[in-house]
């Protein structure tokens, strides 16, 4: 007999027939739509990706999400979402997404292509999230997840009261980041790799004025580098004019931008419009895009917030739109 006999199946990809309701994503955006369409009957199939979880599964503790007094580890909460969304009845598979073909008419059949098969849909819910740059610079990767690397100041700048930390960019989303870790940092080094800022003049103002804020322009992070426990130690600069320096930080945050995981929707061709920063576009509240049926939430529509409430709260939202569209429309 096979070792195989007694394995569970891997349930397959529900190709026959139209679906009430898909949603394309598996972090807090995902989940909280596929929690609220399953609550509501609309017997979602969540296409969860290979990084299921998304961008949570990248970090330690979680300090800012409600409902959990000491923290929550990142993966542990996405696991419980996974988990909530389940037993409420969503069916999950962790398949990409590789293509979509939206019907702009209202009551419409989408169709998304996976690598198994082709699922038909009524409605869709588009929560692929974002990814943050990355300066790809040596000991980067080895120092994210807790040892100090970090991508999103709001989230972690308490952890680093009193310590030396380095933010890098140049943008509004810097400046922010900034101004939100030197309320808490004994000393923030910026660090812009060009002479001039692109931010909002006023953010740059407000970053002159405090006292703890030192500035490095035309330079650029070249290596990160960690102490004996593996934790973060210094950040090496250097300068365009050739001039090296280490910096003793405990914590650098890197804010130069984030990318919005909107290819499928800038290929679908259709009336799925991107933002200037190619977020995707949405015509109304709830996630409500150009094309009826389809709806979008959390990072893949969001430049301002990027939070994983604020992604959930979007979810949520998208799934009530959803839900009414799928009752105005019946099959
Ligand atoms: C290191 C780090 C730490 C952070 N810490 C915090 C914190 O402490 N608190 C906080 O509130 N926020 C934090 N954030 C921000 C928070 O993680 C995001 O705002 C939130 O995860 C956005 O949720 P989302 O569901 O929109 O997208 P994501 O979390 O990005 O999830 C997107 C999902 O879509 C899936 N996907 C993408 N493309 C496809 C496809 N083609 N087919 C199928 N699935 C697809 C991915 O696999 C993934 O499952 C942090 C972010 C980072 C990077």
């Amino acid at each position: 007999m096979s070792i195989w006999a007694n394995a569970p199946a891997v349930p397959s990809l529900p190709t026959d027939g139209v679906l009430d309701a898909v949603v394309v994503g598996g972090g807090p955006a995902g989940w909280t739509a596929a929690i609220y369409l399953a609550r509501a009957k609309a017997s979602p199939v969540v296409l969860a990706g290979g990084a299921v979880g998304g961008q949570l599964m990248d970090t330690g503790i979680v300090e800012n999400f409600p409902g959990f007094p000491q923290g929550i580890d990142g993966p542990e909460l996405m696991g419980r979402m996974r988990e909530q969304a389940e037993n409420a009845g969503a069916r999950v598979f962790t398949r990409e997404a590789t293509a979509l073909r939206l019907v702009p008419d209202a009551g419409g059949v989408h169709e998304i292509d996976t690598a198994e098969g082709t699922l038909r849909t009524r409605s869709v819910v588009f929560a692929t999230g974002s990814s943050p740059r990355r300066l790809d610079v040596p000991g980067e990767a080895e120092l994210g997840g807790g040892n100090g690397v970090a991508y999103c100041a709001v989230c972690e700048a308490p952890l680093f009261a009193g310590k030396d930390v380095a933010v890098v960019g140049g943008g509004d989303s810097a400046m922010e980041e900034v101004l939100a870790v030197s309320k808490h940092a004994r000393r923030v080094h910026l660090v812009h790799r060009r002479d001039t800022f692109r931010c909002a003049p006023v953010l740059l103002e407000r970053v002159r004025t405090r006292p703890n804020v030192q500035v490095h322009t035309d330079a650029v992070v070249t290596s990160i580098h960690a102490d004996d426990s593996g934790r973060l130690a210094t950040a090496r600069i250097e300068t365009r004019n050739g001039g090296t320096c280490d910096l003793s930080v405990q914590g650098l945050f890197v804010a130069i931008g984030h990318t919005p995981r909107t290819e499928l929707a800038a290929k679908a061709g259709t009336a799925l419009s991107l933002t200037p920063t190619d977020h995707l576009h949405l015509t109304g509240s709830g996630g409500v895009t150009a094309v009826p049926g389809v709806f979008a939430a959390g990072d893949v529509a969001d430049d301002l917030f990027r939070q994983a409430i604020t992604a959930a709260g979007a979810g949520c939202a998208a799934a009530l739109a959803c839900q009414r569209y799928l009752e105005e429309h019946p099959a």
